[in-house]
Parts: C-alpha cells; structure tokens; sequence
C-alpha cells in the first residue's frame, strides 16, 4: 500500500464545515494508502494570534520571540486535534500529533527554525495499526525541547520533510486554487493552470513573492527528488506536478509571473567614485542580516558615486537605521515606497534571447515606470510603483500568454 502525505492550508481547514470536508476527502484516500495529514492553522489563526503577542509585547527581543512561538504553534495544535475527532466521528481510526510526539527537531531559531530531523517511527507505528496520523505543521522542538516555528507558511516545508521521513511515495500540498497558475489568479483573471513544473521555476516564483509554496519546501523536495503535486481541497482536479524536468527546447519562453507589493528602494548619493564604495555600503546592511535585492551603481558627472538598492518594505527602516550607526559620516539615505516587484520566470529563457526586451517594452508601452531591473538566466524582475502592479501583471500576462503569443 502506498504512503501518502497530504498537506492541507489554512483555507482548507478554516471552518468546521471545511475541517469536516477535509476529513471526508482524507476518508477516501485512506480506503486507497497510508495516509499522513499535515496541517496548518485554521484560516486567519496564525495572524490573530501573531497580533495578540504583538499587542502585549510590541518590541523585539530573543525571548519574546520564544513565547511568539509558543502563542502562534498552538494554531496548528487546536487544527489538528479537530481534524482527528472530525476523522474519528466519521468512523475513521485517526490520531494527532504535536512537533513534540512525531519529533519534528529543529535548531533554536526561533519564528524562524530551520529541520533537523523528523523521526518517522512514532508516525509509522500508528500507520501500521492502520490510522490516520495527522500531524502539526509550521512547528518544530529544539534540543531544550521548546517549540519553535518554520517560519510564514512553513508546514509546506513539513510536509516534504515527513515525506522524506517516511519514504512517502507522494506530497500532495492541498489549497485554496487548483494548482500553481501562470500568475496569481487574484490578480489575472485570465491566468491558467500549469500541468508541469520544474523546481527551478517554482523556487524563483516563491522567492520573488508567489506565496503559493514556502521556498523551502521547494529546495528541500529537489534535494530529496520528492515530486510535488499542488491541487485544490474543494475538486478532484489532478493539480501541477512539480518535479525535475530536462530543458526542453519547446518549453514556453516564460512558464509563471510572480509579484511582491511590499518593497521599497534606498538610495545612496555623493560616494567616492571608488571600487570599495559598493562594499561599505553593503557591509553593514549584512551584518545586520538585511538582503538587499537589486542593486546598482552609477558615477554621475560631477565624478561622484550613487548606490541605489531595493529591500523589503518591513525592513527599511532598519536598512535606514543600519547605515546612519555604521556609517555616521556618510550620505543620507534617501527612501522610496510602495514599490513592487514583478517577474516573469522560465527555464526556456536559457535558451531564447529577448525576455527581457519584451517585459521591458511590454511595460513601457503601458507606461508603467520601471524604477531598478534585473535579469538572470531564467527569471526578468522589474521594480515598478505598486499602484501599477496589477496593470504590470495584466499587460506582461497578455504580452506572454495571450492570443498569439508563444
Ligand atoms: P495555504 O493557506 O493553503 O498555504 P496560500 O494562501 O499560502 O495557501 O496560497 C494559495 C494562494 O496563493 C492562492 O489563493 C493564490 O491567490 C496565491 N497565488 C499566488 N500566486 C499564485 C500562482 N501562481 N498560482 C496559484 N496561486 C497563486
Ligand atoms: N500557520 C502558519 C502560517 O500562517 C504556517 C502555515 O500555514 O504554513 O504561516
Ligand atoms: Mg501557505
């Protein structure tokens, strides 16, 4: 009998009357194989939670962010034990699990814990005796033993590391769409579903803002070689596979588009026109553990150097903060918001020149400014004004899925 793993969201489990759903798919898929179910936090749980801890301790320090764990896990922990009394009202032999029974060890990053080992045996036990195991998501324990979370959407990534565990011979991730889309189909009515996927492609996507998977699910199936199937908890459509896939001459020049609305850009004037200016600049931006993303360097005619980067919203300040207390006799730096990033990715750009071109006059001829660019061997990011970000998708959705395009 086969080993499955089936990862459901939070939108999937989000009312009883959707937990009760849940466990009647879960019922029939247990009549087929053995069935290992993941979830995460009831729908909107994890926020309201995450607000509760922010309104009582609004600053950041190490051990807030150890109660934050211990507050936001219970979600997932409430979720499971639900979806097992819902498996076992309907006459299916069912068992809960938290990260500290199914022993899920993680290092002590809090709110942001990487895996260090699942052992699958307390899973396989009850498997054996023919249950369904339902198991927490997003949470894990250290080697204290206290509970640390994988980090926003981080039971994608438990899913694959039980499936790894287990020797699974599947990963099902069950959401709230179909599968993976050729863009956000929030934002692109006309976006379709792909059948196929490359985790190349699906890592780019996740980490330039589709929030479809967490990123680290998806380097931790390629690593492992664990195909992956997105696909919806509301039908019985097939979904996306995402797997290894060879380059493929006939493979579509771009596969997905991707957007990030909350991004902003740091701009650095008046800087000796030296080769080491790009480096003073960063230096401290990661000592402080900021990632910058695009970046650029240009000596004006005056002979003076300007460094211009993009960041994350949420961490511009800190950005801001980091450089004046590093660099107190260097340049103020100026500040811009309510950006966003939107990418175009494929793996048949490896092989066709133009991509990029095209997203450019594609964008342009909309006369959506392009504010920083960046282009790589199978993704075309651009940063333009988040206002335009929707109208950025539309037009690159047209210019590349439309009627006629190839
Ligand atoms: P879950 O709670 O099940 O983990 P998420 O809300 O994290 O689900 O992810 C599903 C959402 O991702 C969809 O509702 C959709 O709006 C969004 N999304 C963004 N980009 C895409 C895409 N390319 N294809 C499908 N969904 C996408
Ligand atoms: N409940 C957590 C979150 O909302 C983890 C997850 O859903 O994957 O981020
Ligand atoms: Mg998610």
């Amino acid at each position: 009998m086969k080993t499955r793993v089936a990862k459901f969201g939070g939108t999937s489990v989000g009312s009883l009357e959707r937990i009760r759903a849940t466990a009647e798919r879960l019922k029939h898929l247990h009549a087929e194989s053995r069935v290992v179910a993941v979830v995460s936090a009831m729908a909107g749980e994890t926020d309201r939670l995450l607000a509760l801890g922010r309104e009582v301790y609004p600053g950041i320090s190490a051990a807030a962010d150890r109660e934050m764990d211990a507050l936001v896990s219970t979600g997932e922990s409430v979720c499971a034990a639900l979806l097992a009394l819902a498996l076992q009202s309907s006459g299916v032999p069912a068992c809960s699990f938290t990260a500290h029974q199914f022993r899920m060890s993680t290092d002590g990053r809090f709110t942001r814990a990487r895996i260090r080992s699942v052992d699958g045996l307390p899973l396989a036990a009850a498997l054996a005796e023919g249950k369904v195991c339902v198991v927490t998501g997003f949470q894990g324990t250290d080697e204290r033993g206290n509970l640390a979370t994988l980090g926003r959407g981080g039971s994608d990534t438990s899913a694959v590391a039980i499936a790894i565990a287990l020797e699974a011979d599947c990963c099902e991730i069950y959401k709230d769409v179909d599968g993976v889309f050729t863009c956000d189909p929030r934002m692109v009515s006309a976006a379709s579903m792909i059948q196929r996927l490359s985790y190349q492609e699906m890592m780019e996507l996740a980490s330039t803002g589709s929030k479809v998977l967490q990123i680290r699910s998806v380097e931790l199936a390629m690593k492992h070689g664990v195909p992956l199937v997105v696909r919806s908890s509301f039908n019985n459509k097939p979904g996306t596979l995402i797997c290894e896939m060879n380059d493929n001459l006939e493979q579509p020049l771009v596969t997905a588009l991707s957007h990030d609305l909350n991004q902003a850009k740091v701009s650095l004037s008046g800087l000796p026109a030296s080769p080491e200016s790009l480096s003073v600049v960063l230096e401290p931006l990661a000592r402080d553990d900021i990632s910058v993303d695009f970046i650029t360097q240009n000596v004006g005619a005056d002979g003076l150097m300007s460094i211009t980067f993009s960041v994350e919203d949420k961490l511009v300040d800190r950005a801001v903060l980091s450089l004046h207390s590093h660099l107190p006799e260097g340049p103020n730096p100026q500040v811009e918001r309510g950006l966003a990033k939107v990418t175009a990715v494929g793996i048949g750009m490896r092989n066709h020149a133009g991509v990029a071109h095209r997203v450019f006059s594609s964008l342009t001829n909309s006369n959506i400014p392009i504010h920083m660019a960046l282009s790589t061997e199978i993704k075309v990011s651009c940063l333009i004004p988040a206002a335009r970000c929707q109208d950025a998708l539309q037009v690159l959705h047209e210019a590349f899925f439309g009627t006629g395009a190839c």
